[in-house]
């Protein structure tokens, strides 16, 4: 990776050359005009400019090619009134990530004039932030559509768009063109810094405009973020590299990249100063961060230490790869002070040959051993992780691995998913032989294990005081106020509605498998948990 002139305004640069051959080869289509920038064709009355396609076998490659940061103003001039008057809503699926990337979906729609609005009815543009990893976030994403299209005949000049992950696949953009064509833009991850130029062209062509890039772009840093409350993600790397044999994530998010040391270090500055108390650094793997410098020698883990000398109270990272979580990045969170004692490690299974199959490159007592050695250089340090259970082929005494596993490490929490196949994945053509009232079996099982251990981790902070982010009134009761510790567990307690936003140590006194009540104590030192 290389770092580019500064003063560049090319945010162009990094889309591959186009290959329109098989995609969009619709009986009823017909082509309108093709040149270098694009193609336009008509389908069902419906005009479409298609700037660049998905395509998944370009998504699967990892090329050499250098990824530039780029540093460039990404909402020019004219286009900074284009939506004053108007508002936009956006709907977020799935991961963090996603929703960080809707914080900067919002930070360029805010610059170019348009505002916020819960009312679809005043709502000017809906954009509909989309998550691929499982099927039924897709079928939730195309019943959204089914309502919202009684919305666009009510008020043609709306603006409808589908971005994120599923705008990278390319059966979606065609079943989208196929039956949705009342949808106005289909942009994709890599790159969302074109959406001012995409709803210019929405707005004024009136065609549907598809953009979405199948090999990953460059990095666009200073690019406008709308975030809210007290605490801030932070993109340190993009895409994955390891290819998981059930996951669609690599195809969807490219070969990884990592944001410059220099710009993680200023935005996490830049927020300090602006009085957020808790930062995420988020990546799909962030224990690779690094490993695609050309030109420096800088891990995660030089990264953490690193942000130790930032004056913000809190830092987190999620998520983390056991494969890649190395001694150093041990040793830098056992020093403690802003980094916070809380490892998500997803293990995903307890048993070696499963781990094989999917393809996550450790083993069962290779996991083991890392998650033994992180408990004991962090005490008091909360582990969670995801599992999947079904996973083709598992067998009985393979779940059982799962489970002896789940209860030598004593989660705080976990993710647990039932296995189910993602079209496009390598797990996909395995076959899916463990019957669905097995997999529900084990899913239960599994689930009450993590909760008793989750019970039992509780029951030993029975008495400790703990310092607690405030973020708001809990769900339930706006008497009581919620907050989390350190380790992220979750605590209640009776408080004044001036203390969200702030740090303050609670006595706990009695717990729940999920929650934790305390008392507010004044003055006292609170221990790490
Ligand atoms: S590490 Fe595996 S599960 Fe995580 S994003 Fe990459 S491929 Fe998917």
């Amino acid at each position: 990776m290389t770092k580019d002139n500064p003063n560049s305004t090319d945010l162009k640069s990094g889309k591959g050359s186009k290959d329109y051959s098989k995609y969009f080869d619709f009986s009823d289509a017909k082509v309108l005009s093709e040149d270098e920038f694009g193609k336009r064709i008509r389908i069902k009355g419906r005009e479409i400019n298609i700037m660049s396609e998905p395509n998944h076998r370009q998504e699967k490659q990892r090329g050499k090619e250098d990824v530039q940061v780029l540093y460039g103003n990404v909402v020019p001039d004219e286009l900074r009134t284009i939506g004053e008057g108007k508002h936009y809503i956006i709907y977020t699926f799935g991961c963090q990530m996603n929703e960080h990337d809707t914080e900067t979906i919002k930070g360029l729609l805010e610059q170019m004039g348009y505002r916020s609005t819960e009312d679809r009815k005043v709502a000017d543009i809906i954009l509909l932030n989309t998550c691929a990893i499982r099927e039924n976030a897709e079928d939730r994403v195309f019943g959204e559509l089914g309502h919202l299209m009684h919305l666009k005949t009510e008020k043609p000049d709306l603006l409808l768009g589908v971005c994120g992950c599923m705008a990278q696949e390319e059966n979606v953009v065609n079943r989208i063109l196929q039956k949705h064509g009342f949808v106005d833009m289909i942009f994709g991850t890599h790159n969302i810094h074109r959406l001012p130029f995409l709803v210019k062209e929405a707005l004024f062509s009136k065609e549907l405009v598809v953009d979405v890039w199948s090999k990953e772009g460059d990095i666009i840093e200073n690019l406008p973020k709308k975030r809210e409350g007290m605490k801030a993600w932070v993109n340190i790397m993009y895409g994955c590299d390891k290819f998981c044999t059930y996951c669609i994530v690599p195809f969807t998010r490219g070969k990884e990249r990592s944001r410059r040391p220099e710009d993680v270090i200023a935005e996490v500055r830049d927020l300090a100063r602006q009085g957020f108390k808790e930062v995420t650094l988020l990546g799909q793997n962030v224990n690779a961060y690094g490993k695609d410098f050309t030109d420096i020698t800088y891990s995660f883990g030089d990264l953490m230490d690193d942000m130790r000398l930032i004056d913000i109270p809190r830092v987190r990272f999620t998520t983390s790869h056991p494969r890649d979580f190395d001694d150093q990045l041990i040793g830098v969170l056992a020093k403690g002070g802003n980094l916070v004692e809380h490892v998500h490690l997803p293990v995903q299974s307890g048993s070696t040959e499963v781990l094989k199959k999917m393809s996550r490159k450790y083993s069962r007592d290779r996991y083991l051993e890392l998650a033994h050695k992180i408990k004991a250089a962090i005490p008091n340090v909360g582990l969670t992780t995801d599992i999947i259970v079904g996973f083709p082929g598992e067998t009985d005494e393979q779940f059982e691995d799962t489970m002896t596993l789940v209860n030598e490490i004593g989660y705080d929490s976990a993710f647990t998913f039932i296995y189910s196949p993602r079209g496009g994945t390598p797990a996909a053509i395995m076959e899916d032989n463990v019957p669905m009232e097995v997999k529900k079996e084990r899913l239960q099982r599994l689930n009450k294990a993590i909760e008793d251990n989750s019970r039992k981790n509780n029951e030993k902070m029975q008495g400790k005081i703990v310092e607690v982010l405030v973020e708001g009134e809990s769900k339930n009761n706006e008497m009581v106020l919620a907050g989390r510790t350190r380790s992220n567990k979750l605590v209640h307690f009776v408080g004044s509605k001036d203390l969200v936003g702030s740090l303050v140590n609670v006595e706990i006194s009695e717990v729940k498998t999920w929650y934790i009540k305390g008392e507010i104590v004044a003055e006292s030192v609170a221990v790490n948990s």
